[in-house]
């Protein structure tokens, strides 16, 4: 095992204490991932336990991917699938699979995504007569959500009598119907395991049994049912190792719960506890910048990383005129970078909100960057991807009435509303699903003209459905395609957006391929399995590409080089919240955010705001963010043009110290001049020597910035 080379004393420790609980709590960097990583290979090279007897929890699905990757480079073991390297979602739908019976479901169920989650809980507010306006679905959704984490049940809830009524209803309805689609929603994953387990000891048991070694990465994230489910699992062999940082805690939104990785200790009291304190990933300057960052926050515990890396670049400060600005500069800096021979994919730009991609995915587009939107997987969110989804979810689950009345009428086939709406109310009467309905009382409900194009609807369905036994999914896609006529519609429209639609299409099939490529289990249940479980990320690590996402989609990864735009108040921190003390909260955890975002940086960080910028489509002028404050000024250098290349960075330090310009100068600024007096500035060139000034008196006139000693006012 020459590898455990690679490790430093503590890592070390941490990868050979195999027996007992241990929990490692350190800062960003710093190997914790690489921690859970070796141990395992050291695990199975040791002959602890067979690769079925691990189970290890990562953050995203492409975390679990590149651990199983480096997995394979340690160690050659047979049975490697059998290992669950998976998230908690991915890890408990795959034990439902193999026993949901025994809680009422059937193995065979299908998974909601949030839009799906979404329709059902307005079909509820309908169903109860509750108005949208007085009590918001979003709102609903997330009480739901918080419940479900909390392991709270509909039963629970009156229970306690705290929560609006009204609310319970829902959520009690919700339940409802989800078991009648036979569906699980995100939450419910959890929230069902844990159940199952609950009531059914003897199962518990086997996965007790089973799971000798249990690793969770990204610890500091997990909410009260991702705990309690790993408590569960862990009181038999009690080999659980956690790794986290209180500092990386960003979910709290989302029900995560810090205190998970406080309190460790308390609940595993004879846990063995190491802290990592050498940063292994950036440069001197970024990290010490991210420590100064943090250490604002007061609610947290002390600790202060180190590294042996060089002092690296200044972390360059870009101000721009306004968010297309900005764009500009990052899309024209990537391209200088990858000429000068920085990989695309070592690249990340990331912001705080998902609608601020757009501006740099034209920009990106306009400059001929390949690039990647990571985290808003919008792809299987389309219109006709989800339509021909719904087909494939009709093949494997007949009954659930969510993708039947989705597509009952799609392409048009003369079914209209009031006939749908007749369905509904049927088949809730007879207590019934929809296709049972039409199936068994068609023909004695409807009138003839309505019944005949619904029996052609089922006959069409029971078709697909046969033919499809014996196809692999990239067949059956093609089959609902060309059986539905839903490709032919597209095709032949006129209409330029039909004809993207029909491209998505083609993509699906291609992402169907690749499905099958990499997949022991090649069933059309899987694949729609991984599709909703791909939620929150695809398939980016493997192409070169910029990657742009979110700083909470950009947790655990690293690049060379990082892009942090939009620091601006108000939007990175992005503030809700009204009363003080939840304020407090609020920045504490933007501040964390940022103390991720930068960290992720290797060699070269560069931050971006806009002095305006359009919100709501009104144009109004921005403060920059505090947190660029709280980086101290030594570890800054203003930059007025895009980057040039990785070898000219020096140079472009050194110019723009001489001309020592502390102030902010962009395109827009006014500035006064010693001897022309007030003007605006109206470009500046690429190379940051010169400056296109109006002056009120002497009208254009080009400067060199390092002889103006331009002033901003
Ligand atoms: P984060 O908190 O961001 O998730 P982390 O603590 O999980 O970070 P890793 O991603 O495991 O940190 O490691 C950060 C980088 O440092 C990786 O590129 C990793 O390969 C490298 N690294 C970790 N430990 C060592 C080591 N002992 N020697 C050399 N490189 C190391
Ligand atoms: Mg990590």
């Amino acid at each position: 095992m020459e590898w455990l080379k690679e490790l430093n004393q503590q890592q070390l420790e941490a990868v050979l204490s195999t027996e007992g609980p241990l929990l490692v709590l350190a800062g960003a960097g710093s190997g914790k991932t690489r921690v859970i990583t070796y141990r395992i290979a050291y695990i199975l090279n040791m002959g602890l336990a067979k690769p079925s007897n691990i189970l290890a929890i990562t953050f995203t699905n492409k975390a679990a991917d590149e651990m199983k990757e480096r997995i394979k480079r340690l160690v050659s073991v047979e049975s490697f699938s059998e290992m669950w390297v998976s998230t908690f979602h991915s890890a408990c739908a795959r034990i439902l699979r193999m026993e949901a019976h025994n809680i009422g479901f059937s193995n065979n169920f299908i998974i909601f995504d949030m839009q799906d989650r979404h329709q059902l809980l307005k079909e509820c507010f309908e169903r109860l007569n509750i108005d949208e306006d007085r009590l918001e679905l979003r709102y609903v959704s997330r009480q739901i959500s918080n419940f479900k984490n909390m392991l709270i049940s509909p039963s629970d809830i009156y229970k306690e009598g705290k929560t609006d009524p009204r609310v319970a209803e829902i959520y009690k309805l919700y339940n409802k119907l989800l078991k009648e689609y036979n569906a699980f929603d995100f939450d419910d994953l959890l929230y069902y395991t844990i159940m199952l387990f609950r009531t059914n000891p003897d199962i518990l048991e086997k996965y007790q049994q089973k799971f000798r070694y249990i690793l969770v990465d990204e610890y500091q994230d997990t909410n009260y049912a991702q705990f309690y489910l790993i408590y569960l699992l862990a009181q038999k062999h009690r080999n659980i190792c956690v790794v986290g940082d209180d500092d990386q805690s960003i979910y709290s939104f989302r029900g995560a719960n810090v205190r998970n990785i406080l309190e460790f200790e308390k609940v595993f009291n004879d846990a063995k506890v190491i802290k990592l304190e050498k940063n292994y990933r950036s440069t001197k300057t970024i990290l010490s910048a991210a420590n100064e960052v943090i250490k604002n926050n007061i609610h947290r515990k002390p600790k202060r990383l180190w590294t042996e890396n060089s002092e690296g670049e200044k972390i360059y400060l870009y101000p721009a005129f306004d968010e297309v600005d900005e764009a500009n500069f990052v899309s024209m800096s990537i391209k200088n970078l990858i000429q000068s021979g920085i990989k695309p994919s070592e690249i990340g730009v990331l912001y705080r909100t998902n609608a601020q991609s757009l501006n740099f995915e034209n920009a990106l587009s306009a400059h001929a960057i390949p690039y990647k939107v990571v985290g808003s997987l919008r792809f299987f969110e389309r219109k006709e991807v989800k339509d021909i989804l719904a087909y494939l979810r009709l093949i494997v689950n007949p009954h659930d009435n969510l993708s039947l009345f989705r597509v009952i009428n799609v392409p048009k086939r003369g079914i209209g509303p009031s006939t749908v709406e007749k369905i509904k109310v049927l088949s809730d009467e007879y207590g019934i699903s929809a296709y049972s309905l039409l199936k068994e009382r068609g023909v004695l409900e409807f009138d003839r003209r309505t019944y005949f194009k619904l029996n052609e609807f089922v006959s069409l369905l029971e078709d697909i459905r046969t033919e499809a036994e014996t196809k692999s999914v990239v067949e059956v896609i093609k089959l609902v395609l060309d059986k539905t006529k839903y490709m032919e519609t597209l095709l032949s429209s006129k209409n330029e957006e039909d004809f993207q639609r029909a491209k998505n299409l083609e993509q699906l099939i291609s992402a169907a391929a690749m499905f099958e490529e990499e997949n022991e289990d090649k069933s059309l249940q899987n694949f729609l399995n991984s599709i909703a479980l791909s939620f929150e990320e695809d398939d980016a690590q493997k192409e070169d590409k910029v990657m742009l996402m979110t700083v909470h989609a950009a947790k655990g990864l690293e690049f060379d080089v990082v892009f942090l735009t939009g620091l601006e108040e108000g939007l990175f921190p992005l503030l809700r919240a009204e009363d003080t003390i939840e304020m407090e909260e609020e920045l504490e955890e933007e501040r964390r955010l940022c103390y991720v975002a930068i960290t992720r940086a290797k060699k070269f960080l560069v931050l971006t705001y806009a002095n305006n910028r359009r919100v709501f489509g009104r144009f109004s002028s921005r403060q920059r963010s505090c947190f660029v404050d709280e980086i101290p000024a030594k570890y800054i250098q203003q930059i007025y043009t895009p980057l040039r290349n990785v070898n000219s960075f020096d140079t472009q330090l050194n110019k723009s110290q001489q001309n020592s310009t502390k102030t902010t100068l962009a395109v827009g600024d006014i500035i006064q001049h010693n001897k022309f007096g007030i003007g605006k500035i109206l470009s500046l060139s690429e190379d940051l020597n010169e400056v296109l000034v109006d002056f009120e008196k002497y009208g254009q006139k080009r400067l060199l910035l390092s002889y103006a000693n331009l002033k901003k006012i």
